[in-house]
């Protein structure tokens, strides 16, 4: 398994942490472009419920970094990472502004775009062609699943067969690309699982981040939850799917991450991912990491 540690120590020569920006940016399913109540899993924050909010980029990216310098040690890298809401999804003016004043940051050696597939018009491209240009630059799909019927249900606004596409333009300009993938939606099976990861496997996209589907207060998650119409994973089943799904996917490809920690302030279920220390010791030994 090619971990983003692995990845890192190759590409960068050390250790590489995430330093989370929030912009001022909404997302096409939340200002009624697409729709407006979001994907039913993402809370009000846009899944950027860790970053620093009302501050410039500057001032975010030293608080980031406060936070986790303790842990990451002085010869650690950092990733500026543009997370909340879509951050494609402004004028390539606002964008191009972000990224070169992160960029500026001394400390930030690479440059992280969280976004869609169905939000990178030329302009934008641009933007990205020529900061990829002067930095390292990863952007990260939201896909979650390949399955156009899942898709529907958890009301992402775009089909699947726009993402290989988005793929291969990102690359075409110098973009390291990163799929999201969410195990465990309402619905799906084993099989739409595995299609999901042969998608992604197949699109050329260098990376891939594994998160359990997390049920947070205040989505439309959360009410099918309290009706009794979602049954959300337990921690052993959640990393033996992960575990069979690995075994899909190429060897080059960089696992940036096999589960995630929701907000616990607003975390309904699944219980189990509040512990993060007994995740990771479990996570650590089912995949010999
Ligand atoms: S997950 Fe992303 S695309 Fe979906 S509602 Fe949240 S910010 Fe928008």
């Amino acid at each position: 398994m090619y971990t983003a540690n692995q990845f890192y120590k190759d590409t960068f020569g050390h250790k590489m942490y995430k330093a989370s920006i929030t912009l001022d940016v909404t997302c096409p399913n939340r200002d009624g472009s697409k729709g407006t109540g979001g994907c039913i899993f993402c809370s009000n924050e846009g899944s950027g419920e860790f970053a620093s909010r009302g501050m410039d980029i500057t001032a975010q990216i030293d608080e980031a970094i406060e936070r986790v310098k303790g842990k990451a040690g002085p010869d650690a890298g950092y990733i500026a990472y543009f997370q909340s809401y879509t951050n494609t999804y402004c004028t390539p003016e606002y964008l191009r502004k972000s990224i070169e004043e992160a960029s500026a940051h001394p400390k930030i050696e690479a440059v992280s775009v969280a976004t869609r597939p169905d939000c990178l018009p030329d302009e934008i491209l641009e933007v990205l062609r020529a900061a990829a240009d002067k930095i390292p630059l990863f952007v990260e799909l939201g896909l979650q699943t390949s399955s156009d019927k899942t898709a529907m249900l958890i009301n992402r606004g775009y089909k699947s067969e726009i993402y290989p596409e988005a793929v291969q333009k990102l690359k075409s300009i110098g973009a390291n690309v990163i799929t999201h993938v969410i195990v465990g939606l309402p619905e799906e099976t084993h099989l739409d699982m595995e299609n999901t990861v042969r998608f992604v496997a197949s699109s050329g996209s260098s990376g891939i981040k594994f998160t359990c589907l997390y049920v947070l207060e205040g989505t439309i998650l959360a009410d099918m939850y309290r009706a009794g119409e979602l049954k959300v994973l337990g921690m052993e089943e959640y990393f033996d799917i992960v575990f069979d799904l690995i075994s899909l996917l190429p060897d080059n490809m960089v696992i940036h991450r096999l589960t995630g920690d929701g907000p616990k302030k607003i975390l309904i279920a699944p219980d189990w991912t509040r512990n993060k220390r007994k995740v990771l010791n479990y996570m650590n030994r089912r995949f010999g990491l």
